[in-house]
């Protein structure tokens, strides 16, 4: 069998060319980078859990008619997804503080903000990501006006119903991140939503307990990433005895000290 050309490789996933022209296949990484990649290890399992976990959140977002790069899952680490040009802003969607925005506005983790919040970053590595507003994307032309109502819509419905689907399981939605990529039908071309969603982009607390069901874990070092990151597979319901998941329930409270996460706010401490 001839190698595959490889396209790009990321921090968390690597790309290589698809059977078709205009597909890609994306290949899930067990390697975990933090803050802009200063900090850089491997979670076991991490792509292997990412690759249902997204095949699991894309499915059903185009269920709701949200269009996406998401073709299907080939095996355990890759998927079948659509060629696009990726547009370089990454989507925030915020719902209760946490992270980046703490630091900025000197709020504290967990307080639930008065209404969603959408910000935009700059793709840029080499400039840590830096937050920009809807003028520097018109002003520098990274995305057309048009193109943003159009992300923005799209946001905000996939916010509202990862909400949903994560509360139904006992997971608060904090924050997570999106991107979107334009494919071109003729003269033509339209954004869907592209990458991944998965704990590496979402902060997902129990509702009950408010661990720390995500990167967090591991930008944090407060260890048991794998577990949590089951556990949200578990929970959707996506893991099978044969996809070297836990065949049985994950009892949480085994890993109850390895899982606090240590967040203030927002749902009730656990009872012992
Ligand atoms: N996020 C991401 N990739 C990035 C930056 C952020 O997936 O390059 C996700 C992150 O996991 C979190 C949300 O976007 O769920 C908001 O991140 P934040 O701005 O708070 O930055 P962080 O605290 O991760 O530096």
């Amino acid at each position: 069998m001839s190698r595959r050309r490889q396209i790009y490789e990321g921090k968390a996933k690597i790309l290589y060319e698809g059977p078709e022209p205009g597909t890609l296949i994306q290949y899930f990484k067990d390697d975990a980078t933090a803050f802009n990649a200063d900090k850089k290890g491997t979670i076991n399992g991490k792509g292997v859990i990412n690759n249902r976990i997204s095949e699991y959140v894309f499915t059903r977002l185009a269920h709701i008619g949200i269009p996406t790069h998401f073709v299907r899952r080939l095996n355990m680490r890759e998927q079948l997804v659509r060629q696009v040009e990726i547009v370089p802003i990454e989507v925030v969607l915020r719902n209760v503080a946490a992270g980046s925005i703490c630091k900025r506005l000197g709020l504290t983790e967990g307080d639930p903000l008065p209404h969603t919040l959408i910000e935009y970053y700059y793709k840029d590595d080499a400039l840590g990501d830096p937050l920009i507003s809807e003028e520097h994307i018109a002003c520098f032309n990274w995305a057309s006006q048009e193109e943003m109502q159009d992300i923005a819509s799209m946001a905000i419905r996939i916010n509202d119903f990862l909400c949903g689907m994560f509360a139904a399981v006992d997971i608060r939605l904090v924050d997570f991140k999106l991107e979107f990529g334009r494919i071109y039908e003729g003269d033509f071309s339209r954004v869907i939503l592209a990458d991944e969603i998965s704990p590496d982009g979402c902060r997902l607390w129990d509702m009950k307990t408010n661990d720390k069901m995500d990167k967090d874990r591991f930008r944090q070092d407060l260890g048991g990433e794998e577990e949590a990151y089951q556990e949200v597979a578990r929970r959707l319901g996506i893991l099978q005895n044969d996809d070297g998941g836990p065949g049985e329930v994950l009892d949480m409270s085994a890993h109850r000290g390895r899982l606090r996460g240590g967040t203030k706010g927002a749902a009730p401490k656990p009872k012992k």
